[in-house]
């Protein structure tokens, strides 16, 4: 149980920072991880894509690809293919559809983990990248928390973002992306934290551990460097 809940947040944190937030439905079945990626759909992390694969290897032979296609017989959407070795075959959606992960679902699920109050929602604030949580206070200074991922190619953006909501200093920021490359940008004086560290799905909860640590360091994101170098990376078949 435990190890499979590693694997779902290691998993979670590669999907968000991949382009299109997705993985081929081939490679969910393929990378025999099928289990860790129900995981996350169980805590509400994933869902489909917004479109229907349009090809997808044969789950028969695995010999080459079946174009998906599908009726719909009283109500119901019946997803079918036809392999030129197997013959005709039906197929479930999580066969053709791609499993997609969506970040503000994401950032929502983060916001309630950490139990801030005083916004209704989330707020976008670089689309696809940037999310504003909501403010707390810490140790009698007033922070900013916010979600991102993929942050590298959009840092001057995402550190102008965070200074119109929050005053300079007190951004906290929790991200999917890596230290290391953060601080080659215009983000390497923020507060950084990997979600990676402080997330974990337990007990069928998603949980985030206390900030403590991380809230009273000057600068988190030289510190985490070297245990973000250690990190396994979990390679998957992503949709570039
Ligand atoms: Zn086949």
């Amino acid at each position: 149980m435990g190890v499979v809940n590693a694997q779902a947040m290691d998993l979670l944190c590669v999907l968000l920072e991949s382009r299109a937030h997705q993985v081929l439905p081939d490679a969910v079945w393929l990378g025999g991880q099928t289990h860790v990626y129900q995981r996350l759909r169980d805590h509400g992390f994933l869902g489909f894509g917004a479109a229907m694969a349009s090809a997808v290897l044969c789950p028969d032979c695995r010999m080459g690809s079946v174009y998906p296609g599908f009726d719909v017989v009283e109500g119901k959407v019946k997803y079918s293919a036809y392999c030129m070795e197997c013959g005709p075959m039906t197929l479930t959606k999580e066969q053709v559809w791609p499993w997609s992960v969506n970040p503000a679902r994401v950032a929502t699920l983060i916001k309630s983990a950490l139990k801030l109050c005083g916004m209704s929602e989330v707020a976008e604030l670089v689309p696809g990248r940037l999310w504003h949580l909501g403010d707390r206070e810490h140790k009698r200074v007033r922070r900013g928390f916010f979600f991102g991922c993929q942050l590298v190619a959009c840092a001057v953006d995402v550190r102008d973002a965070m200074a119109s909501v929050a005053a300079p200093g007190s951004e906290v920021l929790i991200t999917t992306s890596e230290p290391p490359a953060l601080l080659e940008t215009s983000l390497r004086d923020k507060t950084v934290i990997p979600l990676r560290a402080i997330a974990g799905l337990r007990k069928g909860h998603f949980s985030i551990e206390s900030l403590d640590a991380y809230l009273s360091r000057r600068n988190v994101l030289s510190l985490t460097k070297k245990k973000q170098e250690l990190t396994l990376i979990y390679s998957v078949q992503l949709i570039f």
